[in-house]
């Protein structure tokens, strides 16, 4: 089987992305690309991501081509992943969902602020990239013209969508989209939330560079 790994990483996120409450139903949609062989790995339509198998999982070129003649139908948003790895050669994983509070703030037709220093896995903010109809050309048109050097945007009235070097990385761009969406909304609810000035996010992110375990051996 091609890219067992990366399916099985499609299947794990998948599934995470229900247990972390980032989406409803079979809403939302993951994939993995691998480079090197020029392959990518993507959510089937439709389908429980408790169900999904390894085997389910559908391989495309970046040209939109299928891989195996026996495959199932890909997300509506094959096209939407496809865009953003044309117009992102440093993401290798993508994580598109319907969370509640990034969606929310995505219905008020505004770019996400920084009301919170974790803002900074995606950028100085989140943008709004305009609405169009899911699974279509525009959407996936959309969102690539409005990525830029983000690591995700909101896309309006619908969710949000996130990519980084790995899926670990996506993931986690997408639950902090989500944590900080909805500290806007509570903040918002309770007042006029103050807004990072830019240094703040270079800070943080000169911080994340050198966070986590430093290794002794
Ligand atoms: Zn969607």
């Amino acid at each position: 089987m091609i890219l067992r790994e990366e399916r099985e990483q499609v299947v794990e996120y998948g599934r995470k992305l229900m247990e972390a409450n980032l989406t409803t139903g079979t809403g939302g949609n993951v994939s993995v690309f691998n480079r090197e062989e020029g392959y990518i790995a993507l959510s089937p339509s439709g389908m429980d991501y408790f169900d999904v198998k390894p085997e389910d999982v559908v391989i495309m070129t970046l040209d939109g081509g299928f891989v195996e003649e026996d495959h199932l139908v890909p997300t509506t948003e094959w096209g939407l992943h496809l865009g953003l790895y044309k117009v992102r050669p440093d993401a290798s994983a993508i994580v598109h969902c319907h969370s509640d509070y990034a969606t929310a703030v995505s219905c008020l037709g505004i770019d996400l602020p920084a009301v919170n220093y974790m803002v900074a896995v995606a950028g100085d903010r989140v943008p709004i990239t305009p609405f169009a109809v899911y699974g279509t050309p525009e959407l996936a048109k959309n969102v690539a013209d409005n990525i830029g050097d983000y690591n995700a945007v909101l896309m309006a009235n619908h969710g949000q969508i996130a990519l980084g070097r790995s899926m670990k990385a996506a993931f986690t761009v997408a639950l902090n989209v989500e944590y900080v969406a909805r500290l806007y909304i509570l903040a918002k609810s309770a007042g006029e939330p103050v807004i990072l000035p830019k240094e703040a996010i270079e800070g943080t992110q000169r911080q994340f560079a050198s966070y986590g375990q430093t290794k002794k051996r």
